[in-house]
């Protein structure tokens, strides 16, 4: 096993990001509260035995199409604006009354491109981060999509993580995906594509493979999550995309277990 599998062992900050496809059933759309639960319990497990984690959650423009009974992602900004703004106070709702429930303190962080974009505002949200970390608890983080629009939008929560990930200094990013991990060819398609273990270089046959795609319900695909772990891994973090409809996939990983894809930091960095 290579050492960057070995040294997630005693990875202490750790900034998982979770889709909308992993926290809402695929037939409905509604929330995947089993699931959800589940995850919630392995990170408030992680947080018990000393991590400091910062959990990045999409899902707002689902819950508030769930909530309002909407079918079909509407095309206007505003009416998306409106959904998240909705949305966004349903799934803290959730994650509330879950974390509490295994007495954990969550802290709510929107951010758009604006707090990222120059070392000066990166500070400003670094300093928040860093003292909810110090208060204990575990920030919550989405992309602050009520008032986003194309200007100030990072776009996806994949390319969000990754620059939470270094603005905070984070050792691991991990993905969660409704897929195992990256894969050499479509597995839906084509039964000989294999799952890659370890990515070391993020070369253009690296960047075919992971193609456009991305599935009904989120906004990314394997293209953003490429796009992200060049962020990561040039910013000294060490990113995994795993299965997040695997319970216990977390913990496995973080246990050093070969789960889904690595992509360990660059040593230059
Ligand atoms: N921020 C969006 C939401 O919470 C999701 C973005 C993404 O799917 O990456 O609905």
């Amino acid at each position: 096993m290579g050492t960057a599998r070995e040294n997630l062992k005693s990875a202490r900050r750790i900034v998982i990001k979770v889709g909308t496809s992993t926290l809402a059933h695929a037939d409905t759309g509604k929330l995947n509260l089993y699931r959800i639960e589940h995850l919630i319990r392995e990170i408030a497990d992680l947080h018990n035995a000393g991590k400091e984690i910062i959990f990045v959650s999409s899902g707002a423009i689902a819950a508030g199409m769930n909530k309002l009974g909407v079918k079909v992602k509407p095309q206007t900004i505003p009416a998306n604006q409106a959904l998240a703004a909705i949305g966004q106070g349903v799934l803290m709702h959730i994650y509330e009354k879950f974390f509490a429930e295994y007495g954990q303190t969550i802290g709510q962080v929107l951010l758009t491109n604006e707090n990222a974009a120059d070392e000066h505002a990166r500070e400003n949200s670094r300093n928040s981060l860093q003292a909810i970390l110090d208060m204990g608890a575990i920030p919550i983080v989405n992309e602050n999509d009520a008032v986003a629009v194309d200007e100030i939008k990072i776009g996806d929560n994949d390319n969000l993580s990754a620059i939470v990930a270094a603005m905070i200094g984070a050792e691991v990013l991990i993905i969660l995906s409704d897929i195992d991990g990256l894969y050499n060819g479509n597995p839906k398609l084509d039964k000989s594509a294999r799952l890659i273990d370890e990515v070391t270089e993020i070369d253009s046959e690296i960047e075919r493979i992971a193609g456009g795609a991305g599935t009904k319900l989120g906004t990314g695909g394997m293209f953003t999550k490429i796009q992200a772990a060049k962020v990561a891994t040039s910013n000294g973090v060490t990113m995994l995309i795993i299965n997040g409809a695997t319970i216990g996939n977390l913990r496995r990983v973080l246990s050093s277990e070969v789960v889904g894809t690595i992509f360990p930091r660059r040593e230059s960095s």
